[in-house]
């Protein structure tokens, strides 16, 4: 918990960053290649998505369809052994409940804690694209809450078998996703922060915003956290633009406003380069805002490319 510790205690702002697992069949030195220009800035802890399976058709013999699981970026976990076997940072692994029923979750912690991973991302996960809307699992999590309280019933020594007893707690600090944008699916903004007070109130230790690109909505977001009566550190997101498809992009993608002085600067660019100077002005003077303000830390989002990330955090840690 050393580092949740050190969020609470606000001293100074930390620095973090999230990765994702390379692509099947790429090696793991792409994730080192990312993490090693970006040990200067002393990174208090280190993300790794988790990417759920997805389902691709197949055309058989007359004309029959197979339906396919694949999953193109697996390796979470083991990703978060390596970085803390190589580098000694915590390494926080996402933990969703799409895809997994309790059972598979509780095993999934239990390796976690074996390997000494102690801290976790909590999250539902996304709906996967052939469904319109999130469908748990048959005896999986629904809402990010559950997989909150089943990982605070393990620290607590509760594990699902009732007969297992004198069990060994587990010692996780569990983080949660917070939307100073509203999370897409929530009526509004009041509902979206009661709900994500809930997973707060159900043990959850600090916030990790969606990325955003107007900080006036992030301290916004906080305000009415702490209205709420939500004292856990909140974490803000950046991520630092790098193309210009990511001006259609993000919005789409992450359901979150460009600000209109931002795309006007991108759309005068000319070359790639050009962006990538623009977007990592816009996330130096967003980051230097943010430390201004006091928040516990920043997290950046590299997306696999730590070049951008680096060159923001010389001018800002
Ligand atoms: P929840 O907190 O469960 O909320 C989902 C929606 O349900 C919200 O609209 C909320 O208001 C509503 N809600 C919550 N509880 C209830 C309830 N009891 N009754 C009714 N409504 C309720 N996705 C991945 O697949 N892999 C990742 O690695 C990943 N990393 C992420 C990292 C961060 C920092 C963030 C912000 C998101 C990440 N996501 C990831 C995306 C995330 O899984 C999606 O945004 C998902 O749609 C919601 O997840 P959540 O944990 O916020 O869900």
């Amino acid at each position: 918990m050393d580092f949740v510790k050190k969020l609470k205690q606000g001293d100074k702002t930390l620095f973090s960053f999230e990765i994702l697992p390379p692509l099947k069949g790429k090696s793991i030195q792409s994730i080192y290649d990312g993490i090693d220009p970006l040990l200067e800035f002393d990174p208090a802890f280190v993300n790794v998505t988790y990417h759920r399976e997805e389902f691709i058709y197949k055309k058989r013999e007359k004309g029959f369809l197979e339906k396919i699981a694949i999953k193109k970026r697996p390796g979470t976990v083991g990703i978060c052994a390596a970085i803390k076997n190589k580098y000694n940072i915590e390494a926080v692994p996402h933990l969703i409940c799409g895809g997994f029923n309790k059972e598979e979750t509780e095993n999934a912690l239990i390796d976690l804690h074996f390997l000494g991973i102690n801290n976790v991302l909590a999250l539902r996960g996304d709906p996967i694209k052939t469904e319109p809307h999130f469908v748990p699992e048959d005896g999986g999590n629904r809402y990010a809450v559950d997989l909150v309280e089943q990982i605070v019933r393990l620290n607590n020594g509760i594990y699902m078998d009732p007969n297992i007893e004198n069990a060994t707690p587990t010692n996780f600090s569990i983080g949660v996703a917070g939307y100073p944008e509203k999370h897409f699916e929530a009526p509004n903004m009041d509902a979206d922060i009661k709900r994500l007070k809930q997973k707060i109130d159900a043990g959850a230790h600090y916030i990790v915003t969606q990325l955003f690109f107007d900080n006036k909505k992030f301290f916004e977001f906080c305000e009415r956290c702490r209205a709420e009566g939500i004292e856990a550190p909140i974490i803000p997101g950046i991520k630092p633009i790098e193309s210009l498809r990511h001006i259609t992009f993000l919005p789409k993608f992450f359901n979150i406003d460009l600000p209109v002085e931002l795309t006007n600067a991108l759309y005068q660019c000319k070359t790639n380069e050009d962006v990538r100077n623009v977007g990592a002005e816009w996330a130096i003077a967003q980051s230097k805002e943010l430390i201004e303000a006091g928040v516990p830390c920043i997290h950046y989002y590299t997306m696999g490319k730590s070049k951008t990330v680096s060159k923001i955090a010389k001018s800002t840690f």
